[in-house]
């Protein structure tokens, strides 16, 4: 119980795993957190000082995997306290050291990461006094990327928030005394929490743990210089890393300080509205990833999503991915080759990180040597493509054929998972080795032979040499046949059928046979282990190819996906024209069962700035908005998009925005988070950003609504500050009069064909204004009783009276709309001809008599 307590004191926030014999046990509070989380037993231990029973309770040490990871899944750490000597060598205690901390953001096992998604740990910097600006670092352990980046100004809390929700890390460090409030303020649940002190945070512990883990002198090589904020986030990270994990770390050897500016800024609520990574149901199948992601690779997997969550602003380094996804989308043969060459190789960046943190087995390196020889053969082919960035990625793949040739000269080809387990050591490869095995082999055969002797001797034909780990080798011989037994045999224990006996002979060839095994096994493992350091030197080395590799699967999939799905090259510039030329939506075309209908844009900065969208319920406004957005994701991650041309200039920042979005879940109304979120458009857009806005103002009363979706764009078409390109879909169809009064908004509407009181939706996006919102017919596709449907109508007429008789709508004060005729329109109201068109509809022609007819007719004339 000393022992424990020491541990415990060294690592009170986590759950502890005390290793006895074959369990780990959890102690006191541990004991009870565990039990109920796990749903084991409580039980509990001979009593303490106090003379009150210690709770415990306890895991086979086989199984305890699982269980570890179960608990950081509910937000869990665990220190694991294991025996570090060799119980038979202990004279008294065996000694007990923590020698591994699991939390959430620092799990590395592969069996339960997901492997084409990261597992992040972060660590957060509010800003001190008088300052305004935030640390931000994190890093993957399971591969060892590594990076930090500041937040300036008053948008400060709120950029940061936006990145951490894009991020997603697993677990995030904070100082001891820092306020969680400004992190939650939007009402996601945070990750996991882990408070560390104040002074691990500072910049001279950050700095001294940065440059000793990064082994420089200084940091300005990553970019650090002057920011003193991400140096504390990062140092303070690293110091965690050390905590926790007792290996070498080999795998962090560098830092990259990321500009804001440096990527193309899409927040988790753009993510989640634009369906980046998942459907807004969760379905990761229906979203531009699942649709894109046809990677060979897992790091290829994990690098596509991170492109597409952080795409690029550099307008050469677009070029470059797009010349190279140009090169490889007409070369089919080479592509195939490559693709082909490139699923034979194994995840070279976890592996690697795993060889450097200690927890590589035999398996891991072998599949990391087999890796590399992919090499080669993948240079080989990329020799005889064109696009530099093809040629760099060239340039940078290293097979490492020395390390290579170590890992196949020295492990057997199929090792097993661990080295404990023996037969890891290639026969031939070292002598001692190849001695210990014989010393071994021969002395099982020795013992196989006596078996059969003994039979002989005896006459018992079932008699049977056995081994256990109490007893050794041992001889059985069943009730049956006991008379027969010779008198040298010694007895040594009585069972149910039988009983077991040992002789001198015996015990001398196991003698042989248990000491080879016993230095076989400490010796494969002392092999195995330097080899798993010399990888772990190569690290940097490795991660550089790996990278590369996983580069090239990503680019060969977009290449691949364009030839086959019709994608074309966009041209990036740095002007204001964005247009595009029979866009698509790049996941709804995959799913519809109607043929996609492509459509046109053409936007620029200052006659066509703000495009208001009208068009019926269903009529695919929405598909519209969301698939402009993408290409411009799409292209500026360096992917061809679906569009027979598209001329796109780089964004700085992509918003879309629902309305009404449902987000009871996250427990606040839905109408204040619409605008929050519409907020932060109106507080950081720029002239460069892109805007799509769907429904803005439909969770609200209809004026209030209207006034505020009239408010917000007017504000995006007429503000000084910025005039971002905005796509605006809404059901308000005065906002179509805002073209007339404002230069740079122009209408477009979805077409739609009626037919027989049916609506056809043509999915077709035509200039100005449409002229209902055919919502009634939508509710009868939707499958309204018919009852239902008729009554609305009548509703409908009745409001649409009362308006005529009131003569007009209320009018927007100040709004800016054209004078004239027109403004006269009411927001229900309808003209008298639309009146009669639907008193048309209504008739059955068919079911008319003549002289029904001729009455109709002269009462409408009437009306008229
Ligand atoms: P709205 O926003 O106007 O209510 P949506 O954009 O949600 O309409 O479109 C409704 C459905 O119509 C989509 O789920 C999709 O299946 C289909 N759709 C939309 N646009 C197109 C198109 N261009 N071609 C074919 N089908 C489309």
């Amino acid at each position: 119980m000393r022992q424990f307590q020491d541990a415990k004191r060294q690592h009170p926030d986590a759950l502890l795993f005390f290793r006895m014999g074959d369990f780990y046990e959890l102690f006191y509070e541990d004991a009870v957190v565990a039990s109920r989380a796990l749903e084991l037993t409580l039980t509990s231990r001979s009593k303490d000082a106090a003379g009150t029973g210690i709770p415990m309770c306890g895991v086979p040490f086989h199984a305890a995997d699982g269980y570890i990871t179960r608990l950081i899944r509910q937000g869990f750490s665990v220190a694991i306290c294991d025996q570090v000597e060799d119980p038979k060598a202990a004279k008294g205690l065996v000694r007990r050291e923590v020698t591994r901390v699991v939390t959430p953001g620092t799990l590395t096992d592969v069996a339960y990461l997901d492997a084409r998604a990261p597992a992040l740990l972060a660590a957060v910097l509010p800003p001190g006094k008088g300052s305004m600006t935030w640390g931000l670092a994190w890093v993957e352990l399971s591969t060892g990327d590594f990076a930090a980046t500041e937040f300036d100004g008053e948008a400060a809390a709120t950029l940061l928030r936006e990145e951490l929700g894009v991020l997603l890390p697993r677990e995030v460090l904070l100082p001891e005394d820092a306020d969680l409030d400004p992190l939650r303020a939007d009402g996601t649940p945070l990750p996991a929490v882990t408070r560390r002190e104040r002074w691990q945070f500072s910049v001279d512990a950050a700095q001294r743990a940065l440059t000793e883990q990064l082994q420089t002198t200084g940091l300005a090589g990553f970019g650090l210089d002057g920011h003193p904020c991400a140096i504390g986030a990062a140092g303070a990270l690293v110091q965690y890393l050390r905590d926790t994990q007792k290996g070498d770390l080999t795998h962090v050897r560098s830092l990259a300080y990321r500009e804001t500016r440096d990527g193309l800024i899409i927040d988790a609520t753009t993510l989640r509205h634009l369906e980046v990574l998942a459907s807004t149901e969760g379905d990761r199948q229906v979203s531009l990833l699942g649709v894109l992601d046809e990677t060979v690779t897992t790091m290829g997997a994990r690098l596509l999503r991170a492109w597409l969550t952080k795409p690029l602003v550099a307008l050469d380094a677009i070029r470059d991915r797009l010349d190279a996804v140009e090169d490889l989308a007409f070369r089919s043969v080479e592509r195939g080759t490559l693709r082909e060459t490139l699923a034979q190789v194994h995840d070279v960046q976890r592996l690697v990180a795993r060889a450097a943190l200690g927890t590589a087995g035999p398996r891991d390196l072998v599949a990391l040597a087999r890796s590399l020889a992919a090499v080669p053969g993948l240079r080989e082919t990329l020799g005889t493509l064109q696009a530099p960035r093809l040629g760099q990625l060239c340039a940078e793949l290293d097979d490492l054929p020395a390390l290579r040739e170590r890992i196949t000269a020295t492990l057997a080809d199929d090792p097993p998972m661990l080295a404990r387990d023996g037969d890891v050591v290639r026969d031939g490869a070292d002598p001692e080795v190849d001695r210990l095995r014989h010393l071994s082999r021969s002395g099982k055969g020795d013992i196989s032979a006596m078996e059969e002797a003994e039979r002989q001797r005896t006459g018992i034909s079932s008699l049977k040499i056995r081994f256990n780990r109490v007893f050794g080798y041992y001889i059985e011989i069943s009730r049956s046949n006991l008379h027969a037994v010779p008198p040298d045999y010694i007895r040594k224990q009585t069972i149910a059928g039988g009983e077991r006996f040992i002789t001198p002979t015996l015990k001398t060839y196991e003698e042989q046979v248990l000491h080879a095994d016993e230095h076989l096994v400490t010796l494969e493992v002392a092999i195995f282990e330097a080899l798993r350091r010399e990888v772990a030197t190569d690290a940097p080395a490795l991660q550089r190819t790996a990278l590369a590799l996983a580069t090239l699967d990503v680019l060969a999939t977009f290449a691949d996906g364009a030839a086959r799905r019709n994608y074309s090259k966009p041209h990036l510039h740095d002007g204001d024209d964005l247009s595009i030329v029979e866009g698509r939506h790049p996941v709804v075309e995959t799913m519809t069962r109607e043929a996609f209908v492509p459509n046109d844009l053409s936007l620029d900065g200052t006659t066509q700035q703000l495009l208001v969208i009208t068009g019926p319920n269903m009529g695919g406004k929405s598909t519209y908005l969301r698939q402009t957005a993408l290409l411009c994701l799409m292209a500026q991650a360096g992917a061809f998009v679906p569009a027979r041309q598209a001329k796109l200039p780089v964004v700085d920042r992509i918003y879309a925005r629902v309305g009404a979005a449902d987000n009871i879940a996250r427990g606040q109304s839905t109408f204040m988070v619409e605008m929050q979120e519409t907020a932060s458009i109106l507080n950081t857009a720029t002239s460069r950003s892109l805007v799509v806005l769907d429904e803005i103002g439909r969770g609200t009363s209809t004026f209030d609504g209207l006034s505020i979706a009239w408010a917000v764009a007017e504000h995006l078409a007429t503000s000084l500050k910025a005039r971002p390109k905005t796509l605006f879909a809404t059901h308000y169809h005065e906002l179509t009069d805002l073209a007339d009064a404002l230069p740079g908004v122009a209408n477009a509407h979805l077409l739609v064909r009626e037919w027989q009181d049916q609506i056809v939706f043509l999915r077709k996006v035509v200039p100005g204004r449409s002229d209902r919102s055919y919502g009634i017919q939508v509710a009868r596709l939707a499958g309204l009783p018919a009852s239902v449907i008729r009554r609305a109508r009548e509703i409908l007429t009745g409001l649409e009276q009362d308006e005529l008789a009131r003569g007009g709508r209320p009018t927007i004060a100040g709004a800016a709309t054209r004078e004239g005729p027109q403004q006269q329109l009411g927001l229900f109201q309808v003209p008298a001809d639309e009146r009669l068109r639907e008193r048309l509809r209504e008739i059955d022609v068919n079911a008319l008599t003549p002289l029904q007819a001729l009455t109709i007719l002269a009462a409408l004339k009437d009306e008229a």
